[in-house]
């Protein structure tokens, strides 16, 4: 990387203004000397880490197509996504609201919209296909082996029960405990998320939001899956309560070695909280790698945008500089590379199929 490897440049120009990027992580990216632009995903090394590689993935994603049919015709909000995730991983879905993050997770546990279908591709788990499951044999995977947090913790907490009943109805009727091992394992799980297990008598609209939150997650966590899907779990939090949160989050896995996909549109939460993460954009997955590397020299403009634009604990001075633009329709894509539109470095050959 030279000694330049972390000279941050200014580019002149409207197009480019107050756009700072690491000079070898844009020539990387433009691949200058191949001849060559890339549009598909920056990838390094193996698609899992090191220490996932050595393992097999408990999820392979392969060339996922979700269609969302509208009355202006279909679009794919997630086109082509292979991804993996291996046992006792958290891995960090990053990207702002529309890029397809939310129906990736939401397409793993085959939750989706009436309107969305699975198009295409492989959802490997533990050596089944999801994707081609029959509903009632998917049924048996939800909550037992992949369970979800879903964005809002008011979503996952029915109000008029109080939060015991609640967890008695999944452990009873979904696990089959009896009502004694329900009300063990229920004071357990408050345990093991930091709730206060006296809150078991209280109603969703009684506890903080921190609180929800905890018993979201305990809820999700109350069969004991394999796998989590974590949409946007500490967005609505102060900053305290987001870091106590994702700091359990982290034991969890390591108590449970529990894998965890954890969705959000704040590249910080990511990069405190994952051990790999991937970057989408417009449907598409742009990069994917060790958070730290990624962090340290992001190699898609798309992925300096998001570092740009979001607060840097270490560089507390820094400026934030948003992306300039919106996302792409996906109606009607560009052709080319979707961030073409937005990204201060492209030329025509990005815009080529
Ligand atoms: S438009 Fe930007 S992100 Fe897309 S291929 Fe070209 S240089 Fe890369």
């Amino acid at each position: 990387m030279g000694v330049h490897a972390e000279r941050r440049v200014h580019l002149p120009g409207p197009l480019h203004r107050g756009v700072q990027l690491v000079r070898p992580a844009r020539d990387l990216h433009h691949a200058r000397g191949h001849g060559r632009l890339l549009h598909q995903p920056r990838v390094r090394g193996t698609a899992l880490s090191p220490a996932a590689a050595a393992v097999v993935a408990l999820l392979a994603i392969e060339d996922l197509r979700v269609e969302y049919r509208t009355a202006r015709g279909s679009s794919y909000a997630v086109d082509g996504v292979t991804l993996d995730v291996a046992r006792g991983e958290i891995l960090g879905l990053v990207g702002e609201s529309g890029c397809g993050k939310t129906t990736l997770g939401r397409a793993i546990i085959r939750v989706l919209p009436r309107n969305a279908r699975i198009a295409g591709g492989r959802i490997a788990f533990d050596g089944a296909d999801l994707a081609a499951l029959s509903e009632p044999e998917m049924a048996r995977y939800r909550w037992r082996e992949i369970a979800m947090v879903p964005q809002a913790a008011m979503d996952s907490l029915d109000p008029v029960y109080r939060l015991g009943d609640q967890f008695n109805e999944v452990l009873m009727i979904t696990g089959g405990l009896t009502r004694a091992a329900a009300r063990e394992q229920a004071v357990a799980l408050c345990d093991l998320v930091g709730l206060d297990r006296r809150r078991l008598a209280a109603f969703p609209h009684e506890l903080s939001g921190g609180m929800r939150q905890r018993a979201a997650i305990a809820m999700a966590l109350a069969l004991r899956p394999r796998l989590v899907l974590a949409d946007e779990p500490v967005t609505a939090l102060d900053v305290v309560v987001q870091h106590h949160i994702l700091r359990r989050l982290r034991q969890l896995r390591a108590e449970l070695r529990l894998a965890v996909i954890l969705v959000t549109h704040d590249i910080s939460v990511i990069a405190q909280t994952s051990d790999r993460m991937a970057v989408m954009y417009a449907g598409v997955i742009v990069e994917v790698g060790p958070t730290a590397d990624v962090f340290a020299r992001p190699l898609h403009p798309y992925t300096m945008g998001l570092q740009n634009s979001f607060p840097n604990l270490l560089r507390p001075q820094d400026t934030l500089i948003p992306i300039e633009g919106a996302p792409p329709d996906l109606l009607n894509p560009p052709r080319g590379c979707r961030f073409a539109p937005r990204c201060p470095f492209a030329v025509d050959r990005c815009r080529a199929d």
